[in-house]
């Protein structure tokens, strides 16, 4: 079993290798993986990178599972035991005239021109099972001495590509290692450039730069990388929970407090964008900032259910959360338990933000509230027409016309079952059902009131 300092190398890597270097060609594993395995973190895949070109890839694997998606770039992925093994032909990148994308890229025959056109040192290295590491720009003492450095010069190699502005930031808050000098002053001349980055590109990053450990101090320490991907970020705000400070400052702050989860980090960076003007009132300000993050979370194409979460966070940002028993259901009636679990969380966040020197206490609020809701949960109480006891069919079985009154009656029992008024009991509901039809037909559709 070969090991890269302790962490166990697949059979199948060694296997693929094995089979180029049969076929005359010379293969590696490489990036992310050989990078993850040194620092004793077991790599999500490995990617392997080798002499052969594409064709040449192509009629080794012939016969295999292989996906030819990539190929153009020189990708060819082979799946073996269902684990899918990306294989690059050594590749250099042509000139970059918008800093986005090479405008062609030429296959090559040594592995340190491949690797010389990695970002950075630490993900610019190669392992082989009998030759070991190839690092021909000190990866491995970067990554000893924790250090984010390009491959190259900073600004030339942002230049190129300046999602590797982000990529540099993403490393520095996941691993918790500051940039170089040279990397820094090419982040900080450069972060404009960021603005001409495609959305997805930038989300993949940007995503896993707000979960790392250290995403509220990189945030803070650069703050004109953020900026020149969200301009309205920058702005001077009106908030009345910033405490004086900047819309920026303080929304770091909330991701400081909140825990690693990209939805919930995204909402608490947008939520206060749209209080711009102190004269409108607090929920039209909300009302503007679910707005402005929906556009701008738009350009990054995310998935749609973190759209959605993230605009009901931001939107229901002004609900008083507490662990009163009535309020919590029919809160979960209003949102749903996965939402309401995730406002809990987001609030949190802020309390913590804004409460400074409470944590305790807020963690004890907090930790109330989750607790009521568990139990609430466990008890499977009703708080959606889905749990009622009766259905419509049962209504009009006892001469409830078909209609909209059927379902004004339903909300209305649904409403006293959720006030703790009516069990949830088909009989008792049946008998209370007339009442609150007759009641229905003395007062036509007012709206129905509700106590919470
Ligand atoms: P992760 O563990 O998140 O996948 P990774 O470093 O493997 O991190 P990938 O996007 O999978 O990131 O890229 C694989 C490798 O390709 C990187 O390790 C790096 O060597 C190289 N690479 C990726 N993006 C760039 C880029 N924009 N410019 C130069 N090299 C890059
Ligand atoms: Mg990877």
């Amino acid at each position: 079993m070969y090991e890269i300092r302790g962490i166990p190398v697949p059979e199948d890597v060694i296997a693929v290798i094995r089979r180029l270097e049969s076929s005359g060609y010379e293969a590696w594993a490489v990036g992310g993986c050989v990078r993850d395995a040194m620092l004793g973190h077991a790599p999500k895949d490995w990617d392997l990178c080798t002499s052969a070109s594409p064709a040449q890839m192509q009629a080794v694997f012939a016969g295999e599972h292989v996906v030819e998606t990539g190929l153009q770039h020189g990708t060819l992925t082979v799946v073996l035991h269902h684990v899918p093994y990306e294989i690059t032909a050594y590749r250099i990148d042509g000139e970059y005239t918008d800093h986005r994308h090479p405008d062609r890229v030429l296959f090559v025959k040594d592995i340190r021109q491949d690797l010389s056109r990695r970002d950075l040192t630490i993900n610019a290295m190669a392992w082989h099972p009998e030759r070991g590491l190839e690092d021909p720009f000190g990866g491995e003492k970067d990554l000893d001495r924790g250090i984010i450095r390009c491959v190259g010069h900073a600004r030339h190699r942002f230049d190129e590509d300046a999602l590797r502005i982000l990529r540099a930031l993403r490393f520095s808050a996941v691993l918790g290692f500051p940039l170089d000098a040279e990397t820094e002053e090419g982040v900080r001349t450069l972060a404009g450039t960021l603005d001409q980055v495609a959305g997805e590109r930038i989300y993949t990053e940007l995503g896993k730069l707000l979960c790392g450990r250290n995403a509220a101090s990189v945030l803070s320490l650069y703050p004109d990388v953020l900026s020149a991907v969200f301009p309205d970020l920058a702005r001077e705000v009106h908030c009345p929970w910033t405490g004086g400070g900047s819309l920026y400052d303080y929304s770091v702050r909330c991701v400081k407090h909140a825990l690693a989860d990209r939805k919930i980090r995204l909402a608490l960076l947008f939520h206060a964008l749209g209080f711009t003007d102190a004269s409108v009132s607090e929920a039209v300000s909300v009302q503007r900032s679910a707005e402005m993050a929906e556009r701008m979370l738009a350009r990054l194409h995310p998935e749609r259910e973190l759209q959605t979460v993230v605009h009901s966070l931001i939107l229901n940002q002004l609900l008083m959360l507490s662990a009163d028993r009535i309020q919590l259901i029919h809160q979960l009636h209003q949102l749903g338990e996965k939402n309401l679990r995730h406002l809990i969380d987001f609030q949190e966040a802020r309390w913590l933000t804004e409460r400074d020197g409470e944590a305790e206490q807020v963690r004890k609020e907090t930790d109330a509230i989750r607790k009521a809701l568990d139990g609430l949960i466990a008890d499977h109480v009703c708080f959606s027409l889905r749990d009622l006891a009766i259905k419509g069919r049962d209504l009009m079985n006892i001469g409830i016309p078909r209609g909209p009154e059927i379902g004004i009656v339903l909300d209305r029992l649904l409403e006293e079952v959720m006030n703790g008024t009516a069990s949830n009991e088909k009989e008792a509901l049946m008998n209370l059902a007339w009442t609150k039809y007759r009641e229905y037909e003395l007062c036509g559709t007012e709206p129905f009131e509700n106590s919470h």
